[in-house]
């Protein structure tokens, strides 16, 4: 077996490995997600793409609003050469960030200092809260390998050492670990925050349910909260996509600065599970990119649509996913799933697991570097065929 990194979800795992021999892939320290995604990448084989370059390159050149769209399954370097690709034909660099990560991103709690890397949270994380977000249902490892179970400089026990909270609109498989469990209505989220952050200034005085929640439960949330010296908030989509991101990001930002003020350490770190969602806000939180394609989408704008990297008709909204069908979709990227199968053209490409070249940003903004294995032998990557796509055009408009 051979170390490799996994991008199965944005925990980016570098502390694995794997082999292959015969029809048989092993590996140590795999999700069951990664494991699966690891299988399904090495059945891809990519043929020789050069027709297929040259008809993408036409379509793209007699594009009048050209959308490129999709990058969070790309690496940070094929991110790069996209924007470059997008400039050279005039066309709207977009991503799936657009669906609420990208808001969230912007909010004013991230330029408040309130986040640190997850090594950190390993070390001293000590009432942990997940917040509308369920690391059992996507970011398998983020518990095992920093959050609950593993021991830290400060969490001299593990999970006997740490306190676990989840706040959630229903059941999940992480509140069976969690010492407590707080199910709220579906977007009460603000309002709950709000009742947090009065009792902590000593404010209000909790009677009967709450929310649904019963006032005793709540209490020894809050309770909890006092009585840790580090507190860290992960928050998932249920926050961030539920309409009200902004007050909610607001709520968790002040229910951190609460516990400061109290002399304890208190931070909020995000969930994205999609593998190099940092990496594309990093590159363009700061630029003029599209941040409303999807609106643009559906209002008919654009009528050809390149999709880099990943199968976005399985996980668009239906209304956008309609609207994009109705434009010239050409993809590029690991073959297979709907986008693949509804392009008028696709270029094939490997996945990164395999290739194992470039990074890519963790959901902490750290970033990680593939690692090449012996199963890489096919180069043919996103970047190198952005790369060609980018000569390609240039030759042809010239
Ligand atoms: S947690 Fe994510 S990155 Fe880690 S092994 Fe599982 S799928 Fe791969």
């Amino acid at each position: 077996m051979e170390d490799i990194v996994c991008n199965g979800c944005s925990l980016l795992c570098d502390d694995v490995a794997a082999g292959v021999s015969g029809k048989t892939v092993n590996s140590l320290g795999l999700c069951k997600l990664g494991h699966m995604h690891l299988e399904t990448a090495l059945t891809h084989s990519v043929g020789s793409n050069e027709k297929n370059l040259e008809k993408v390159a036409d379509i793209l050149i007699g594009a009048e609003n050209l959308l490129l769209y999709g990058w969070t399954h790309t690496s940070n370097e094929a991110v790069r050469e996209g924007l470059g690709l997008a400039a050279t034909l005039k066309g709207k660099f977009a991503s799936s960030t657009d669906m609420g990560a990208m808001k969230a991103m912007a909010h004013s709690i991230h330029s408040k200092g309130l986040e640190i890397d997850l090594e950190y949270v390993r070390n001293n994380g000590e009432f942990i809260i997940y917040w509308g977000a369920d690391p059992s249902e996507s970011l398998h490892r983020h518990p095992s390998r920093f959050a609950v179970l593993p021991r830290g400089k400060k969490i001299p026990e593990g999970i006997e050492s740490r306190t676990i909270g989840v706040v959630d609109v229903r059941q999940t498989e992480t509140m069976k670990m969690a010492n407590h469990r707080l199910i709220i209505h579906p977007g009460s989220d603000a309002e709950l925050l709000n009742i947090i952050n009065s009792e902590l200034e000593g404010k209000s005085s909790i009677k009967g349910t709450v929310l649904g929640i019963p006032g005793s439960e709540l209490v020894g949330f809050i309770s909890g909260l006092q009585k840790s010296d580090c507190t860290v908030i992960f928050y998932g989509s249920g926050v961030v996509n539920s309409g009200n991101h902004d007050a909610n990001l607001t709520g968790i930002a002040k229910l951190v600065e609460a516990l400061r003020s109290n002399g304890k350490e208190a931070y909020a770190l995000p969930m994205f599970d999609k593998p190099n969602t940092m990496g594309v806000i990093k590159a363009t939180l700061t630029g003029k990119y599209e941040t409303n394609s999807l609106q643009r989408l559906v209002a008919g704008e654009f009528d050809t649509v390149l999709i880099v990297g990943e199968d976005v008709l399985a996980n668009l909204p239906g209304p956008v996913a309609k609207a994009l069908s109705n434009t010239k979709i050409v993809y590029v990227g690991p073959p297979g799933g709907l986008t693949d199968n509804r392009a008028l053209v696709s270029i094939h490409t490997m996945d990164t697991i395999i290739t194992g070249l470039g990074t890519m940003t963790r959901v902490d903004m750290n970033d990680i570097q593939f690692k090449k294995w012996k199963p890489s032998k096919e180069d043919v990557t996103i970047i190198s065929t952005l790369i060609k796509l980018k000569e390609l055009v240039n030759k042809k408009k010239s």
